[in-house]
């Protein structure tokens, strides 16, 4: 068995055994957890089979659905985020605190996970990435995969792009991926550019781009729709304007005024909370934020805050559809924190220079 498998399998045994033992029943009344916050991390909400595509990034509404419930069976405390962050600071964390937060603004939290997040009453931070939100056609790098993956086990012709015909198969897809992305980065394709690549894409493949289109998979919320979730109580924050953070200090800069600034025609709330897209972090980026009056960032590290923590270096848990049940009350329980997780492997895909 590889030995990731192992450790995986030896932490659901602790879990059950923790359960078993009832040490998260325990921990779910402890001041131990009173005094930390567990911060959840969402991405996308299936519209179709999207989860099927990229388990770590989607969810099916369903396990999206049990997962509130089990928030509200633990009777864990669902806060705003920046009343979460300012009562842990003061020291008055309600037991069992947790804040919700989801990434980017695709068009599917508007129809998938509003619903729900109305149903059992939430408040929940959406960290508005704003490009693809103004530019609204399907942001680039997910329709891509998704369009290969779409397509698997089919032959891609395109010899200006790919050179030679290439099966897409499980083994070469994400290498075909990669070489249509570099392609597009060599090329400095504008927002246009891509869509229209997108749609040679899809077409060579047989798949129906303007279908993909109107039923807004991996589109973005609009300006308009950011305003109506605004209004219905979302609390809407920064993830930079395009999805990108730089080695650079002014472009850094600029992506975050430019987000705000986007975020400020929808919202009177001043945007002073921050999400690191990709969960990319440098040692100097901290600083930069709090230049920038940024009060809190958070990372994809996993694991519970506390007074302790660096408000500008939040971990956060990312739910996702391959975490079990019982990992998942063991996060809320707090007993998850102890067991070994595997890291958050940055990855540089999100870093631009200026
Ligand atoms: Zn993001």
């Amino acid at each position: 068995m590889h030995r990731s498998a192992m450790l995986r399998g030896a932490k659901l045994m602790a879990l059950k055994a923790a359960e078993a033992l009832h040490v998260d029943r325990f921990l779910l009344r402890s001041a131990w957890r009173s005094r930390r916050l567990l911060i959840l991390c969402y991405h996308g909400i299936s519209i179709d089979d999207e989860h099927l595509w990229d388990s770590s990034l989607y969810m099916p509404r369903p396990v999206l659905r049990r997962r509130f419930e089990i928030l509200r069976e633990l009777d864990a405390k669902v806060l705003p985020l920046g009343e979460a962050i300012e009562r842990m600071e003061a020291g008055t964390l309600p037991p069992r605190s947790v804040a919700i937060t989801f990434d980017d603004g695709n068009y599917d939290f508007l129809t998938q996970a509003l619903p729900l997040i109305r149903e059992f009453s939430y408040p929940v931070t959406l960290y508005l990435t704003t490009y693809y939100s103004d530019f609204n056609r399907p942001v680039f790098d997910v329709a891509c995969s998704y369009l290969s993956w779409k397509a698997r086990g089919r032959t891609l012709v395109w010899p200006e792009v790919v050179g030679a015909p290439v099966l897409l198969d499980d083994a070469n897809r994400a290498a075909i991926d990669r070489r249509i992305k570099d392609y597009v980065k060599s090329a400095g394709l504008s927002g246009a550019a891509k869509d229209n690549l997108l749609r040679d894409l899809a077409g060579r493949l047989g798949i129906d781009y303007d279908a993909l289109g109107t039923r807004r998979l991996f589109h973005l919320v609009t300006a308009d729709e950011a305003r109506e979730l605004a209004a219905a109580g979302v609390d809407v924050q920064l993830h930079t304007h395009r999805h990108r953070t730089s080695r650079d200090r002014d472009f850094f800069r600029r992506e975050i005024d430019e987000n705000r600034a986007a975020i400020a025609r929808i919202t009177s709330e001043p945007a002073n909370h921050f999400c690191y897209p990709g969960g990319f972090h440098l040692p100097e980026f901290p600083e930069w934020l709090r230049e920038r009056g940024v009060v809190s960032a958070t990372t994809c590290e996993p694991g519970l805050t506390t007074r302790e923590t660096d408000r500008l270096l939040l971990p956060r848990l990312v739910d996702h559809t391959g975490l079990t049940e019982e990992e998942f009350r063991g996060w809320v329980s707090g007993v998850a924190s102890w067991l070994p997780h595997r890291a958050h492997v940055m990855s540089e895909g999100q870093l631009l220079e200026g």
